[in-house]
């Protein structure tokens, strides 16, 4: 398998996918383990790990194929709303490490995701942004 990578393997067609959108750069196909009816994800065909690895160009590819594939889905499903979910390393989640959009179709009002927010202590983010603001 190529980059011993399942994603790989899926856009080489080598393991079969339930395709929804294939183009010459990029692939989107169904969740196999989706948390909504119709949930997608996109991936490039070129093999990146994560955001930090891909290029500029070819993340900009497949962020405008991210939309064309959820404005499809959201009217093709349909769907009222959808979240756009991108997981960069086993700490945020990402078990597949090959660069991979999910669109995670919503139905109904009010649906959030399992983040838990706490108030922010505007003193201690006054200081981080300090600390860590871009030059
Ligand atoms: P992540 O946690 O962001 O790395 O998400 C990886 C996703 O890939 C999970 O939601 C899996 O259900 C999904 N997945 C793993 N293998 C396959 C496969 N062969 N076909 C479709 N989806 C897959
Ligand atoms: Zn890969």
């Amino acid at each position: 398998m190529k980059n011993n990578c399942i994603f790989c393997a899926i856009a080489a067609g080598e393991i079969p996918s339930f395709k929804v959108y294939e183009d010459d750069d990029v692939l989107a196909y169904l969740d196999i383990n989706p948390f909504s009816e119709g949930h997608t994800l996109v991936i490039p065909k070129i093999h990146a790990t994560g955001m930090l690895d891909a290029s500029d160009e070819l993340l900009a590819t497949v962020v405008a194929r991210v939309k064309k594939v959820a404005a499809h889905l959201k009217t093709a499903l349909p769907c009222d709303g959808f979240n756009i979910l991108q997981n960069n390393g086993a700490a945020a989640g990402q078990t597949v490490p090959h660069l991979h959009f999910h669109i995670v179709p919503r139905r109904g009002e009010g649906g959030g995701i399992s983040f838990t927010s706490g108030k922010g202590d505007m003193a201690a983010l006054a200081k981080l942004a300090d600390r860590i603001r871009i030059a």
